[in-house]
């Protein structure tokens, strides 16, 4: 299958913007499901955001080792006071590892691509994976989490994504 779906780096206003609810799973959206889980095979993520691809929905895929699934309007309802710290690492900044501060348990809620509505309780690294595209969603990434001598340390690999935008103006 060819990926028409092309991945959006740091730099890119795509992965600013909030992404839009979506109302009902329709054969629109499962369309782009269907696109976006061999894309994020294809990218080698654990995980991938609509609007890691441009599209401004709230749905994001994953495969946490027991195989693909789509998460829609994702909301957590509850989150542990107790925080663990992960490296975590993104498609849309290659190469970048961020030391990431998260609530280690969290309750969340969302459609399934067959509408239903889903809550679930989430420990360890499904609840980071579950935070992390919820993140993203939002306009958020890693680098938001970043420490200062994280930000320092990636200084020139975050100039280098953010020029590349820059590059894509036609030059004559
Ligand atoms: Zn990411």
């Amino acid at each position: 299958m060819t990926i028409k779906l092309r991945l959006r780096t740091y730099g890119d206003p795509c992965l600013r913007k909030p992404a839009r609810p979506v109302l009902a799973v329709g054969p629109a959206e499962r369309m782009l499901i269907r696109e976006m889980i061999p894309a994020m095979y294809a990218f080698d993520g654990t995980g991938l955001a609509a609007n890691q691809v441009g599209i401004e929905a709230k749905i994001f895929v994953a495969d946490i080792g027991e195989g693909p699934f789509a998460v829609i309007n994702p909301e957590i309802i509850q989150a542990s006071v107790k925080q663990t710290v992960l490296e975590e690492g993104c498609l849309s900044f290659p190469g970048i590892h961020i030391k990431v501060k998260r609530p280690e348990a969290i309750r969340v809620k969302y459609l399934s691509e067959r509408n239903e509505t889903i809550e679930a309780e989430l420990t360890g690294i499904p609840a980071k994976v579950f935070q992390h595209e919820i993140d993203h969603l939002n306009g958020r990434a890693i680098i938001d989490h970043a420490s200062r001598a994280e930000k320092l340390k990636f200084k020139d690999q975050l100039a280098a994504l953010e020029s590349s935008h820059r590059k894509r103006a036609p030059r004559g």
